[in-house]
């Protein structure tokens, strides 16, 4: 059976849950490989094993992107053992809300250097090889890269940052034919509340999921499959995605 993906490599950041699992999912049903990187190395063997059960191809990866030695690292395994890297899916990330008045600001830093910072380094680790044959880079923004909120100061500082640094990226890469994408979710059910310290704020977090009857991760991840599968021509700049009953 011919995938829309047969022949390609995906690498995820950030694949051993949410948005990131479920794009690994989905690039390997319609024929990637996929490279799966994240902390958690039990979850990106333990997904990279059902992939293969289902006759894919996956590759498990332990890498933190706040450490570029080991974003190259898996640079390496990837071009080692995938032969080539040809779409790079930005979606590391952590949203530590709270109030900016709170001060915390381990938090901030952290949010800096996964969200911002790990991107980059991640692109800077698999752009050669992206440019080697032309490819992509999926960014994974959110609605608070465009909306502000009390809580979200610095996270959405990272998120409007990473939109601000995909823009450029896009047009400096025009001539490697390397297209770069920007996702921007609503609320989608997965762990990322779950770390947020305020316990006030985390439970509000949560309950917008009922409220707004939040999105799957699978559903993300059929916005990402659907820009990197158009023909070479086409670019997808940017998609905003939110469950139907979130205003903002
Ligand atoms: P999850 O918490 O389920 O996933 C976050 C992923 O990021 C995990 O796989 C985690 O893996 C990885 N991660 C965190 N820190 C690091 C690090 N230092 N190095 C490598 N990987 C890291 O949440 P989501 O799936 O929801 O989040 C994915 C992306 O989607 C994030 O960028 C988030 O901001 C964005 N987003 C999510 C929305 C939502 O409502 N859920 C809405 C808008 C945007 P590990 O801990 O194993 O390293």
């Amino acid at each position: 059976m011919s995938g829309l993906l047969d022949g390609r490599v995906l690498v995820v950041t950030g694949a051993s849950s949410g948005i990131g699992e479920a794009t690994a999912l989905a690039a390997s049903a319609q024929g990637a490989a996929v490279a799966l990187l994240a902390r958690r190395t039990d979850r990106v063997i333990a997904l990279a094993e059902r992939i293969v059960a289902g006759g894919g191809r996956a590759l498990p990866l332990t890498a933190d992107v706040r450490k570029p030695d080991s974003l190259r690292e898996a640079a390496e395994r990837v071009a080692d053992e995938l032969g080539r890297a040809d779409c790079l899916v930005n979606n590391a990330g952590q949203m530590l809300l709270s109030a900016f008045s709170d001060g915390k600001a381990d938090e901030w830093r952290q949010m800096v250097e996964i969200n911002l910072l790990g991107a980059m380094s991640a692109t800077d680790a698999f752009l050669p090889a992206l440019r080697a044959g032309g490819g992509d880079i999926v960014n994974i923004s959110s609605v608070a890269g465009r909306k502000a909120r009390p809580t979200s100061s610095v996270y959405s500082a990272t998120k409007w940052a990473l939109g601000g640094w995909s823009e450029a990226l896009r047009q400096e890469l025009i001539d490697d034919r390397v297209r770069v994408t920007l996702v921007e979710p609503g609320a989608v059910r997965t762990e990322l509340s779950d770390h947020i310290s305020d316990e006030t704020i985390r439970q509000r977090s949560r309950q917008s999921y009922d409220d707004y009857d939040a999105l799957q991760a699978e559903d993300i991840a059929a916005g990402v499959l659907y820009a990197v599968s158009q023909p070479s021509r086409v670019s997808v700049n940017e998609l905003l995605i939110r469950p139907t009953l979130q205003a903002y």
